[in-house]
């Protein structure tokens, strides 16, 4: 680790934030530089200094400026003085018989969010959320039962890969052998909210896991999974570059209206051209269609058949999710047969179409099962605004 060749008097006079520190996680590099120029940082030294800070915050796992061995004593000093490296708060750890992992974080504001982490053989899942509550009310998601309370910022976003790396040890010891192993090596946008309908920050989240210098996450290790939101599909491909998933769920938009509401305002159809035309899926990235198996609701034999045929010319995977269910859910899971009976047509027909294992059940971790108490208060704009540390 290089050593500061820079003396400490280069350093403009410090000036401290009247409106106190502000948290480094979640910025963007230009973010943090316009952070760091802002308290005292001179502005040819300041790409190099991000460069060194990211690398501490994401790929060391830092949070004390103090330890940040290879910059000047003063200048630690000025960033200790002007900045935070914090997390989201761990209120509750729950571990399923299975090994799943279920967090609940607490952000600013007191609200609070559910995060799933599955693991696997040599490898583990997390499952992370990006709104409090949702936008949309999908009538089998538990969560679609929770008002939308705010968006997440980015660092609350990429805080939760950061907590979960925390819990796993997954963060490289200086002087260790390099382990290429990953507890932590797939992110699924698949918890709570709707994240197109949260898009920058999101976006900024996603660029800091897959940022060379800091978790460098791949981005075919990133799915994100919409119910629908049209306008921000292509966008997607072009900003973030991660897999797309898509909350489909119906094979008629009489069906799908009742299941996937957002159907009312982009129809079956309109979904399908936006993902024909998807800029980054091709036969190894294929768009994934998650099926959520329905007693006497979407599970028949022709429904099988149809979605097969609404799909055609779409490099496509099929995800059968078994329901998950919770208190009060309106529907029942397809029995083990039908499921099965669903999976042959499907895979008769040239798709692989696993049937996804219910994983973390017992602490109501599974998919569609993620609902925190946080309700939404009457908040004005200016108040999630401060909460969240943006402009209103
Ligand atoms: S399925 Fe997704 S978009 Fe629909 S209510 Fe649940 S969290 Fe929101």
């Amino acid at each position: 680790m290089p050593t500061d060749a820079i003396t400490p008097d280069v350093l403009t006079v410090p000036r401290k934030r009247p409106e106190g520190p502000v948290n480094l996680v979640g910025l963007t590099r230009e973010a943090m530089r316009q952070a760091l120029i802002a308290a005292g940082t001179p502005e040819r030294q300041a790409r190099m200094r991000v460069g060194q800070i990211w690398q501490w915050i994401y790929h060391w796992g830092l949070r004390d400026f103090a330890a940040m061995t290879n910059l000047a004593k003063d200048y630690r000093a000025l960033l200790a003085e002007n900045f935070v490296i914090a997390l989201p708060e761990v209120v509750t750890r729950q571990v399923s018989g299975d090994g799943t992992r279920k967090y609940l974080v607490r952000i600013a504001g007191g609200h609070e969010v559910e995060v799933v982490y599955i693991p696997e053989e040599d490898r583990g899942t997390l499952c992370v959320s990006s709104q409090v509550g949702c936008t949309l009310t999908c009538s089998f998601c538990h969560t679609g039962t929770q008002k939308l309370v705010r968006n997440l910022t980015a660092g609350e976003i990429i805080g939760q890969v950061m907590l979960a790396r925390d819990d796993l040890g997954e963060w490289p010891v200086p002087g260790a052998p390099k382990d290429e192993t990953r507890l932590l090596s797939n992110v699924v946008l698949m918890g709570m909210g709707e994240p197109l309908y949260n898009f920058e920050n999101v976006r900024d989240a996603m660029k800091i896991a897959m940022d060379p210098e800091g978790i460098a996450l791949s981005r075919r290790r990133i799915t994100l999974s919409t119910s629908g939101v049209v306008p921000e599909i292509a966008r997607t491909a072009e900003e973030i570059g991660c897999q797309l998933a898509i909350s489909f769920h119906a094979t008629t938009d009489e069906v799908r209206d009742r299941l996937v509401p957002i159907n009312k305002r982009w129809p079956i159809a309109e979904l399908l051209d936006a993902l024909r035309t998807y800029p980054k899926a091709s036969n190894s990235e294929r768009i994934t269609f998650e099926y959520v198996m329905l007693d006497g609701v979407n599970d028949t034999d022709a429904d099988a058949r149809r979605l097969i045929k609404l799909i055609e010319g779409i490099p496509a995977k099929i995800n059968l999710i078994p329901f998950n269910e919770w208190p009060g859910a309106p529907y029942r899971r397809s029995t083990p047969a039908r499921i099965r009976a669903f999976a042959d047509i499907i895979y008769k027909a040239g798709y692989a179409s696993p049937i996804r294992t219910p994983r973390g059940e017992d602490i109501m971790a599974a998919c569609g099962q993620l609902k925190s108490a946080t309700e939404r208060a009457r908040k004005s704009r200016a108040q999630i605004a401060a909460e969240t540390g943006t402009s209103g």
